[in-house]
Parts: structure tokens; C-alpha cells; sequence
């Protein structure tokens, strides 16, 4: 199972791709996360990266890809595949996930868009307590503008290629999570 999560800041991309990443056995790759911890280990690049996560833009591409292309090489080739959430998130990223696709033989199968209004979005970033310091208002806000301009228009690009799988996520966690897997699973077969 290889997955693609495309969604913005609140849809709940991460708890979907834990469960997508439980039920097919496939591993959880979590850009953000996987920044956050290189922020965290104040690493040189750690460094380099805590300003944009702090404002809220995005990591310059070719440091993302850095950090992500190994894994989700090794993800698909020894673990049978990867939900990846948070990557792509620009077409220059979509443009070279796929081209790494190509290259490694593992194209994703699906891209998951889960899509909610953003007063729905907005409500569920400054309720969910996690204490991220990117969820002031403010710096919300500004994800979600980031979001809409540079991450949306791979709704488009997934679309063109017949993988786009459209998911109301303003429906409750768990019939997200069916509705998700449904549609995978319909993949399978
Ligand atoms: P959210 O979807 O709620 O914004 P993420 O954990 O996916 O949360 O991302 C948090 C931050 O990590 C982003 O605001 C951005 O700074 C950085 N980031 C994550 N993935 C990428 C990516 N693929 N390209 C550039 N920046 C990224």
C-alpha cells in the first residue's frame, strides 16, 4: 500500500495516517514530525529549519527532500509501502516524488485528500491541546494560507493522473477512517 495524504493543517492528516499506517502494516512518514525532531535535536540543519517552522512557511524544497527521499525509498522496497503525510507539498515536491517513483518503482497507488471548511480547520487547531508552537492562532492562520497556495494545486495535478481520493473530513474521526479505508481497500482488489 502506498499512500499519498494531502490535506490541510486540522484535517487531521496525522491521526488518519496512523491508522492507514496500522491497517495496511506500511510505515507513517510524517514530514513535519521528522522536522520537528531535527529541530529538536538542535542539529546544524535543526537549526536551519526552526525559523520556517516557527512562522509557519514551508522548508525550502531541496532541504525536505533531503530528509524524506531515503526513507520513502526504504519504506516502499523493505516495509511494503508508506503513508506519507505532510510530503508532497508543493508541485516541485510532487514533481520529484515522482520522479523517485519512477526511478525506485514506487509510484504511490493513491493520494487521500481530506478536505474540511476552514472555520472547521481553525476550531480544531486551537482546540487540540498538543501545544505545538505552531498552533497560535496567528501562525495557523498563516498555514493555512501557505496551504492554500502552494499545497492545494496538487489537488489538480492528483486528480489528472485518476488517484485523487476526495474524503469529507468534517465528518467525525472514525467515519473518516472508514470512509479512507474503503477506499483503499477497494484498491486491493
Ligand atoms: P500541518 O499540516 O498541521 O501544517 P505538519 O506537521 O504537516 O503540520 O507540518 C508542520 C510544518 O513543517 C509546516 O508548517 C512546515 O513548516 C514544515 N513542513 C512539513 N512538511 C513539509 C514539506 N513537505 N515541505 C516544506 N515544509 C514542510
Amino acid at each position: 500500500m502506498r499512500v499519498i495524504m494531502l490535506a490541510p493543517p486540522g484535517a487531521g492528516k496525522g491521526t488518519q495516517g496512523e491508522r492507514i499506517s496500522a491497517r495496511y502494516q506500511v510505515p507513517h512518514i510524517s514530514s513535519g514530525e521528522i522536522l520537528r525532531e531535527e529541530t529538536a535535536r538542535q542539529t546544524p540543519l535543526g537549526k536551519q529549519l526552526s525559523g520556517y517552522l516557527d512562522r509557519g512557511d514551508l522548508v525550502p524544497d531541496d532541504l525536505v527532500l533531503s530528509i524524506i527521499k531515503d526513507r520513502v525509498i526504504a519504506a516502499a522496497r523493505e516495509d511494503g509501502g508508506y503513508v506519507l503525510d505532510g510530503f508532497p507539498r508543493t508541485l516541485e515536491q510532487a514533481e520529484a516524488a515522482a520522479e523517485i517513483g519512477r526511478e525506485a518503482h514506487t509510484s504511490a497507488q493513491a493520494v487521500v485528500y481530506l478536505d474540511a471548511p476552514a472555520d472547521v480547520l481553525i476550531g480544531r487547531l486551537m482546540g487540540r491541546g498538543e501545544n505545538r508552537a505552531d498552533d497560535s492562532e496567528a501562525v495557523a492562520r498563516h498555514r493555512l494560507e501557505v496551504y492554500t497556495d502552494h499545497t492545494q494545486p496538487l489537488v489538480d495535478y492528483y486528480a489528472a493522473r485518476g488517484i485523487l481520493v476526495k474524503i469529507d473530513a468534517a465528518s467525525p474521526v472514525d467515519v473518516v477512517s472508514q470512509e479512507i479505508f474503503s477506499a483503499l481497500d477497494r484498491l486491493k482488489d
